[in-house]
């Protein structure tokens, strides 16, 4: 933006720093993330002045001729290493959110009165306490994050919201919209005769 333009509480003008796409970095720091290639990629299509200044040939030569044939070598092979292993990470990140479920329990816990348990909404990057206050407005009841019987933190909403609550994430309602639908189980528990289980 031109500085002419800027409007009267805008007399100084904001630094503006560019910060990679992919890797979060300032574009002359990427390389020491772990996702050049893809860094690069981004760098050429958004800016690409700036992908000539640090990447064209004349760039890479001069930066290479300061170093050695074995620094070089070793450099490249580095980077191959280091995003090799990023990439398997995110692919077993993404992996281990395929398999994961979110499980909607409806449990009875007295006559005709029932709570609702959300489980595994973690491990679709979901924060617990965020989703348990959405639930809380959504239904105004009562929604809190508690340790079932295995340790493990669940949402357990007051009453039976099932259906609302699969509803809400199939409908990708706010922070529940990482939760890929497919990956959703709604069970039913009963309430065991005779007493509690
Ligand atoms: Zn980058």
């Amino acid at each position: 933006m031109a500085s002419e333009e800027a409007g009267p509480s805008q007399a100084i003008a904001p630094l503006q720093v560019l910060y990679c796409a992919v890797c979060s970095f300032p574009p002359e720091y990427c390389e020491f993330g772990s996702h050049l290639t893809r860094c690069k990629e981004w760098l050429q299509k958004e800016h690409t002045d700036l992908y000539d200044k640090y990447y064209s040939d004349e760039a890479l030569q001069a930066k290479m001729g300061m170093l050695s044939v074995e620094a070089q070598s070793k450099l490249e092979k580095d980077t191959a290493k280091k995003e090799a292993k990023a990439e398997a990470k995110a692919e077993a990140t993404m992996k281990k959110k395929m398999a994961s479920q979110v499980t909607i329990k409806r449990i009875e816990r007295n006559k005709r009165k029932y709570v609702t348990s959300i489980h595994g909404l973690e491990a679709f990057d979901v924060d617990l306490k965020k989703a348990a206050k959405l639930f809380a407005q959504k239904f105004a009841t009562g929604a809190s994050v508690t340790k079932n019987l295995q340790g493990q933190e669940e949402i357990v909403v007051q009453g039976d919201v099932s259906g609302d609550i699969v509803e809400m994430i199939e409908e990708g309602v706010g922070i529940l919209k990482s939760v890929p639908k497919d990956n959703v189980v709604e069970v039913e528990e009963k309430k065991k005769k005779g007493g509690d289980a």
